[in-house]
């Protein structure tokens, strides 16, 4: 059966030689007479693979080595309350940069633990972009700054890194980790659900620096204390260990392909493909700034909303899947995460054209 281009924002497509490689091993890995799914967290076999997993994300993305990196559950969502309960310590607030859906989703959470101060609020453009660097409004006093440098269901992403002036910088890079190298040393924290461009759902993936660990709220559970999960290695309870382990997969997959400059060279090219026949006529267009546009979440509408229908039925009968926008923005979004080859992006630009031209 032939493999669809599925263009969902999550869970989102593997690479296919990852899934195969998983099959491969899904009854007996490397001759241990057991599935992944079947071994004990704290069994040898298993911390072999748990291990190598995060050394090759740490060889992928560069990870200083004062750096944790933490394999948990509970999705990007768990970390919207994790985040303020382990930060604030003793400060009073913490700043929050407002770019659309995900940031807000952040912000009110965090309001439950403290006080929050919304360094720019992108909501005067229908949140299509993000603030300059000279309109934030950061709180030098601030516990930590945290922004959503890729807004998945708006499709609006940041063209830099913000700078806190010490204060550390916490990322919701969900939507956007290892689509292109990234300069970790920047961060106190960064943390991403693993559906789009890491593996399956389950695992919550959270690189923070060490001196960030410790501080965290006594009221806070004790699944939500960053310094319990360092201390056990991410084994304090019952991991993801299928999903660590297919992300292992899609981490070495990575390395052969030219690890993240290769990724970036390859995203790039995808997007400014998808973009360039958005931009061809005013038959598409899209809602967002040139400089905020994302390489990972493409929004799109056409010109005539009657005819979102007949596009997306014409899509779907070409193997292009899961096109249809977000229920809060209509239109079309496109999804182009690093397991989305570039013929797929090929093919939706000629369905594209086509459909142009048929309906011309
Ligand atoms: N943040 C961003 C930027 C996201 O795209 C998503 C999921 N679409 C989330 C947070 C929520 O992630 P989860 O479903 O893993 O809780």
């Amino acid at each position: 059966m032939a493999r669809k281009y599925n263009f969902s924002a999550g869970p989102a497509m593997l690479p296919t030689a990852v899934i195969e490689r998983a099959q491969q091993e899904m009854l007996d890995w490397n001759g241990s007479g057991m599935s992944v799914m079947e071994m004990s967290h704290r069994g040898k076999e298993y911390m072999s693979i748990a291990e190598k997993a995060e050394k090759d994300l740490r060889e992928v993305m560069a990870i200083p080595d004062n750096y944790k990196v933490l394999f948990l559950q509970g999705g990007a969502s768990s970390q919207f309350a994790m985040i303020p309960l382990n930060l604030l310590g003793d400060k009073e607030s913490a700043d929050y940069i407002n770019t659309g859906m995900w940031s807000k989703k952040a912000i009110s959470e965090a309001k439950r633990y403290g006080k929050v101060n919304i360094a720019a609020d992108m909501a005067e453009t229908n949140y299509t972009t993000v603030p300059t660097q000279a309109e934030l409004k950061l709180d030098p006093n601030a516990a930590y700054v945290h922004y959503t440098p890729n807004e998945t269901i708006g499709g609006v992403e940041f063209d830099y890194i913000p700078e806190t002036h010490g204060v550390p910088l916490v990322a919701d890079m969900s939507s956007t980790i290892l689509s292109r190298p990234i300069d970790v040393s920047k961060f106190g924290l960064i943390y991403a659900g693993a559906q789009k461009n890491i593996g399956p759902a389950g695992l919550t993936i959270v690189i923070i620096r060490d001196d960030l660990l410790g501080k965290a709220s006594s009221l806070a559970p004790t699944m939500f204390n960053y310094a319990i999960h360092a201390e056990n290695d991410s084994m304090y309870n019952t991991p993801a260990t299928y999903s660590w382990y297919v992300a292992g997969l899609v981490f070495e997959w990575l390395k052969e392909q030219g690890g993240l400059e290769g990724m970036a060279k390859v995203n790039k090219r995808k997007a400014d493909k998808l973009y360039a026949a958005i931009d061809a006529s005013d038959f598409y267009g899209s809602p967002v700034a040139r400089n905020a546009r994302s390489w990972m979440n493409v929004p799109f509408t056409l010109a005539n909303a009657d005819l979102d229908a007949d596009f997306l039925k014409g899509a779907s009968q070409r193997g292009l899947v899961t096109l249809k926008g977000h229920r809060s923005v209509g239109g079309m979004r496109a999804s182009i995460y690093n397991a989305m080859p570039e013929e797929g992006v090929d093919a939706l630009v000629a369905w594209m054209q086509e459909f142009e031209r048929s309906q011309g």
